[in-house]
Formats: structure tokens, C-alpha cells, sequence
């Protein structure tokens, strides 16, 4: 591609704006009047809780489903997205860099002193704005942190689903496309599944929301961890049996570490007694869990992320490193990010986490300081 195919194919278009804000407003609407859980959020500083409608799992049928009944009376192009992709990409990135904007300015004008809302302002523009100003900034009532990220996953899906069309059209369809598509299904299924327990994750509780959350949610999730998809629609790999079983292990040994690590954590936040593989949990303090997978590791459900993303990337074969950039962003984030939660949990949890570290020596890998 040229310099000025390039840059036409990036150029945004008003059929790439109507189509990010039909897909927000549908989230916006849908997530509004659709049923789902209430799930009470963590509990802040001055002791309010935010609450939660869990209903992403209803949302997300209920669009495949229009998008699948449109589709089937030529109402919307099954490949609409994967032909729009890089202007779709740069008018998400257009639409973040202004949402973060207003929330720059509306968090600088600011005046409530609630947890969720109160400015955290240090007067470094680039910092305040990248960081965020305000933990829990709403709009029209709706959660915005909680808003983004359902929106990023969703989009994750919706990008695959249209390379898979785009892929079935091409008559390109291969082993290693499939495995990467039912792995992303069931990963993004899970997630909307379980969606309540990402009211207990770092991102909601403890990061405010500016550019680098909404970049994060909006553009990243949906466009990087896509790579594979749009890669294998390029490029042709002969998957041996013996490597489709290996990376079906990968994401099945993965998923049972991640999906049980953050499953044991949630449960044991509700109720401390709770057992975990059928024993008593080992607690310290009253506070933190040391059995299950938390008594392996600590953040061991870094440790199956990081195998799931692998598993992801396996089906396109090792002749590139471009289908491996998910693992390796998430490895670096997931590291730092553990870094970052260790002095925060040293800062909050004090002896207590001490003693934990002490029981618990490993970091994310067994047998890794
Ligand atoms: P965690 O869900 O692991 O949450 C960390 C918090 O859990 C700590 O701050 C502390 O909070 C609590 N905690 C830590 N250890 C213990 C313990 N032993 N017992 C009880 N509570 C404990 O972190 P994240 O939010 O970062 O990650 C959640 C999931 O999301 C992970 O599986 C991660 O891999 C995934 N993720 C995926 C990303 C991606 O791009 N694919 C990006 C980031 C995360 P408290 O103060 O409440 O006790």
C-alpha cells in the first residue's frame, strides 16, 4: 500500500463515525433498560459503594443477534467493520482523544467531593489528562470506566466476527482462524459472564479515567488484540496435529488458572470463609487469601492471562513476530502492573501483606521472586 492509500484508508469517514456512535448508543440504551444483576462495587474511601448492572452477556446476544438479522436481509454488510478497519481505528482514536477531553475539563471544573467524583488535580496538563482527574466520571448516569470496557470487548468481538466474514467471502477460511475465533469467543464470553467480577479489578477500583483508560478500552482492546484475525486474513498457516492439541492445552490450562484465580479472589471478597477446592481458605489478617491458586503465586491469574493471550497467537505459527504482539504488550503490562499493585496492597494491607509475601513468596510464576 502507498503513502496515499495509507493515509485515505486511516482517513475517518461519516459512515465509520455513524457506526461508532450506533454501536454506543445501542450500548447506551441496551445497558440502560436491559435487565441484569445490580452488583454492588467496592467499597470507597468515604464509604459509598457505586453499583453495577451486570447485563453485558444480554447485550452482547441481543447485538450479534440484530447484527445477524440484518445481516440476513442485506440490512448491514457482514464485513462492514473489516473493511472500514483502519478508519474505524483512527475515528475511535479521534473520538477518545475528545472524550478525554471533556473529561479533562469536566474534572477541572469539578467541585464534588465525593470518592468517585472529586479532582485529583497536580497541575501537569499531559499528566492529569493521561491519568485521568475524577475516579468514577458519569454521564447521563451511566458508569463511563464500566461503559469504555464493556465497549472495548465488545468491539473486540465484533472486529473478529466481521475478519471471520470477510474471511469466509475471501473462501480463505483455515484450522488456525478457526481456533483463534472460538478461543476469542469463549475468552469474551466468559468475560461478559462474569462480568461483575471486573467490578473487583484494578481498572475499576483503582485507576481514574483518562486517556490512558479510555485509549486503553477503546482503541487497544479492540484493535490490537484483533491482530491475529487480520493477520491469518493475509497470510496461510499449516497447523501440524500435534501443535493444534498443544495450543488447545495453552488456552484450556490458561483459562482454567485465570477464570479460577479471579473466581476464588471474588468469592472470597463476598464471603472470607467460603472454601476454596473443597478446604477452608488460609487467610491472613481477615484480609488477604493464601490457598488456591493465591497461595501459589501471588497474581497467578496474571499468569493465566498470559497463556490465554499466548494460545491466541499460536495458531498463526512462528514465522512472524506481528501475530505475537498482544502476549508480549500483556506480558510488559501485566508485570508492571503487578509491580504497581504490590505497592499499592504494601501500602494498604502493611504487616499483613508482609506476612503474605512471606507465605506466599512467588510472583505471578511459581518460583519466581
Ligand atoms: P486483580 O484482579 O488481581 O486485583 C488486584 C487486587 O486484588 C489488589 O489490589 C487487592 O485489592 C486484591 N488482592 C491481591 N492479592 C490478594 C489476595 N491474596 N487476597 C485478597 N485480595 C487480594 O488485578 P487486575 O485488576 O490487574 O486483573 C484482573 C484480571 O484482568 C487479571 O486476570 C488480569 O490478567 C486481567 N487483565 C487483563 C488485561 C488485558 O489487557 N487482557 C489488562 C489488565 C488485567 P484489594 O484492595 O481489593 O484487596
Amino acid at each position: 500500500m502507498d503513502l496515499n492509500a495509507l493515509l485515505h484508508a486511516f482517513t475517518p469517514s461519516w459512515t465509520s463515525v455513524a457506526m461508532l456512535m450506533a454501536f454506543f448508543t445501542y450500548l447506551a440504551i441496551a445497558g440502560s433498560i436491559l435487565p441484569g444483576r445490580v452488583v454492588p462495587g467496592a467499597t470507597l474511601s468515604d464509604g459509598t459503594r457505586l453499583h453495577y448492572r451486570c447485563n453485558g452477556s444480554l447485550l452482547l446476544i441481543l447485538l450479534i443477534s440484530l447484527l445477524g438479522v440484518g445481516g440476513w436481509m442485506d440490512l448491514v454488510s457482514p464485513t462492514a467493520i473489516a473493511d472500514r478497519g483502519f478508519e474505524l481505528l483512527s475515528t475511535t482514536l479521534i473520538f477518545s482523544l475528545f472524550v478525554t477531553l471533556l473529561l479533562y475539563i469536566a474534572g477541572c471544573r469539578s467541585r464534588d467531593q465525593s470518592s468517585s467524583l472529586k479532582p485529583h488535580i497536580t497541575g501537569n496538563l499531559i499528566h492529569d489528562w493521561w491519568f485521568g482527574i475524577q475516579l468514577n466520571p458519569q454521564f447521563i448516569g451511566i458508569d463511563l470506566k464500566f461503559f469504555f470496557v464493556r465497549a472495548g470487548m465488545m468491539g473486540w468481538l465484533l472486529i473478529n466476527l466481521s475478519v471471520l466474514a470477510k474471511c469466509i467471502q475471501q473462501v480463505n477460511l483455515s484450522v488456525s482462524m478457526i481456533l483463534y475465533q472460538i478461543f476469542c469467543v469463549l475468552y469474551i464470553l466468559d468475560y461478559f459472564f462474569y462480568e461483575e467480577y471486573m467490578t473487583s479489578t484494578w481498572d475499576i477500583i483503582a485507576e481514574r479515567l483518562g486517556f490512558m483508560l479510555v485509549f486503553g478500552d477503546l482503541v487497544w482492546i479492540p484493535f490490537t488484540f484483533s491482530i491475529q484475525g487480520w493477520w491469518l486474513l493475509n497470510n496461510n498457516v499449516e497447523l501440524t496435529t500435534a501443535a493444534i492439541i498443544a495450543n488447545c492445552l495453552a488456552f484450556l490450562i490458561g483459562y482454567l488458572v485465570f477464570r479460577g484465580a479471579n473466581k476464588q479472589k471474588h468469592i472470597f471478597k463476598k464471603n472470607p470463609k467460603a472454601l476454596i477446592w473443597g478446604s477452608p481458605p488460609k487467610v491472613i489478617g481477615g484480609k488477604l487469601l493464601a490457598s488456591g491458586y493465591w497461595g501459589i503465586a501471588r497474581h497467578s491469574n496474571y499468569l493465566g492471562d498470559l497463556l490465554v493471550a499466548l494460545s491466541f497467537s499460536l495458531p498463526c505459527g512462528i514465522s512472524s513476530p506481528v501475530p505475537y504482539f498482544y502476549p508480549i504488550y500483556l506480558f510488559i503490562l501485566l508485570i508492571w502492573r503487578e509491580r504497581r499493585d504490590e505497592a499499592r496492597c504494601a501500602q494498604k494491607y502493611k504487616e499483613i501483606w508482609a506476612e503474605y509475601r512471606k507465605l506466599v513468596p512467588w510472583r505471578i510464576l511459581p518460583y519466581v521472586y
